[in-house]
């Protein structure tokens, strides 16, 4: 973005006091992370007031500020823009720069996969086109204007990932973007607690279509009968399915996984052989969306096969790391819900990369009140024969080691409330025959334990 003071005042309505001809080229709402020419938000939040910081961020280059009107002692002397909400302006600036902006814009959310499917399909597209996209997990109200405020007015592509907690919030966020491309990954169980059951999680997936362009078209699981049902009920709606079963559009069989990634055949709407570094059939279903992006882009079936044998994935989802115990670790400690770890040992279970099959499961949050349930339930992907150890990770993980003392012995079976040094030991026995899975939610910390096995 590159906006006079004047220009960002005329989108909000609004009248600059002074320095209408200051120039800003980006966002920040942190002085930490600031860049030369940002705008820098300051917002009121509960722990520190970002009015506080100002002056710290014109220090370090910020070209602008915005300032919440009953916000007592404003600095003078320094390019100021006067709001009522900092936040509300955020929105509305993202909102108006959307509206002049000539990329594709591409939303995507589901329950799991949404961090993947951004990377995979921005890595497919990035030797043709400018693509931007969300940096880290920046999915939220804030998080998705700040992106879009940071877009290059020549980026072809941005890449925009939407997350939520509850209804209203994904329809909040697409509004904003107006994607042409919508995705919805998967449907699973997190937030539960706010929407009560997976139908309620669907619907509220769901909503991106609200703001969409008119003509625009939606890719979604259709391995999920949720979503079909809703796509069902849309007559209008220009909607296209992905997944492992042969009833959609795109989809994907003999996927064979190797140690350095997964190859896989697809039939429909593209057909030929394909490989990609990452691991796991829920990768393989992200892989499929982001074809389907890149094939309706423009690209050709054999551009997306070469581009897709040169993507990198982000930490900690599927990653691969030798230790120096010798075993080969799969972190994929970024988060957990029980779709996702299901389909992690799933992968562990039936890979045929190292012979020994290690399990580091850590709690899974954010369940609600079916936790102990939905724990237990991972009993029944676990087997003997396939599963060599299996080590639990915190208070919540006692109700899948209850189930799993039925058929394991307790040399294959460890089980710790709040301390990883048991595991960490036990982890030592681990080498070049071994595989281990480590998972769980993002507030287990698990990469800890992994943290003993790197230099
Ligand atoms: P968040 O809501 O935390 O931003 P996200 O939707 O961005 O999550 P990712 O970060 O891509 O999701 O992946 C989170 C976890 O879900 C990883 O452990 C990954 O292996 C798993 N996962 C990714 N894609 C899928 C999928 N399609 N189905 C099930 N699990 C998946
Ligand atoms: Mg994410």
């Amino acid at each position: 973005m590159k906006k006079t003071l004047q220009q960002l005042a005329t989108w909000l309505n609004d009248e600059v006091q002074a320095f209408g001809d200051t120039v800003v080229t980006g966002i920040s709402i942190d002085t930490r992370s600031i860049q030369q020419g940002d705008l820098f938000v300051p917002f009121r939040g509960e722990q520190a007031n970002g009015h506080k910081f100002v002056l710290q961020a014109f220090e370090k280059g910020a070209g602008a500020s915005l300032w919440q009107k009953d916000e007592p002692n404003p600095p003078v002397g320094v390019p100021l823009l006067f709001v009522d909400d900092p936040e509300v302006a955020l929105q509305q600036m993202a909102r108006a720069y959307r509206s002049e902006h000539k990329a594709k814009f591409v939303g995507i959310t589901g329950s799991n996969g949404k961090t993947s499917t951004k990377d995979i399909l921005a890595g497919t597209l990035a030797p043709f086109f400018k693509v931007q996209k969300t940096i880290g997990n920046f999915n939220n109200q804030l998080g998705l204007p700040i992106t879009m405020l940071q877009l290059d007015e020549d980026t072809e592509v941005a890449i925009l990932e939407m997350g939520m907690s509850g209804f209203g919030e994904i329809e909040f966020l697409t509004k904003i973007a107006r994607p042409h491309i919508t995705v919805i990954t998967n449907i699973g169980e997190a937030h539960m607690q706010d929407l009560g059951s997976r139908v309620g999680i669907a619907k509220a997936k769901f909503e991106i279509i609200q703001g969409m362009q008119e003509d625009g078209i939606l890719f979604y699981d259709g391995d999920e009968p949720l979503l079909k049902e809703l796509v069902a009920q849309e007559i209008n709606l220009n909607a296209q399915s992905f997944g492992l079963e042969s009833g959609n559009l795109l989809y994907a069989e003999n996927i064979e996984a190797t140690a350095e990634g997964s190859s896989f055949k697809t039939y429909g709407a593209i057909e030929g052989d394909f490989f990609i570094s990452v691991l796991g059939e829920h990768q393989v279903k992200n892989t499929l969306s982001a074809m389907l992006i890149a094939q309706k882009l423009g690209l050709s079936d054999e551009q997306i096969r070469e581009s897709l044998k040169h993507v990198v994935l982000t930490d900690m989802r599927m990653q691969r790391v030798i230790g120096t115990n010798g075993a080969l670790f799969i972190n994929d400690a970024y988060n957990a819900a029980p779709t996702s770890v299901k389909a992690a040992i799933q992968f562990i279970a039936s890979s045929t990369i190292r012979p020994e099959k290690w399990l580091v499961l850590g709690d899974m949050l954010e369940l609600g009140l079916e936790e102990k349930s939905f724990h237990e339930g991972l009993a029944q992907e676990i087997h003997t024969n396939q599963i060599s150890f299996v080590c639990l990770y915190g208070p919540r993980m006692g109700y899948l080691y209850e189930e799993l003392k039925k058929r394991f012995d307790d040399d294959h079976l460890l089980h710790t409330k709040d301390d990883y040094k048991p595991i960490i030991e036990k982890l030592q026995q681990a080498n070049n025959e071994s595989l281990v899975l480590l998972k769980g939610s993002r507030g287990m910390k698990l990469e800890t334990i992994l943290k003993q096995f790197t230099l």
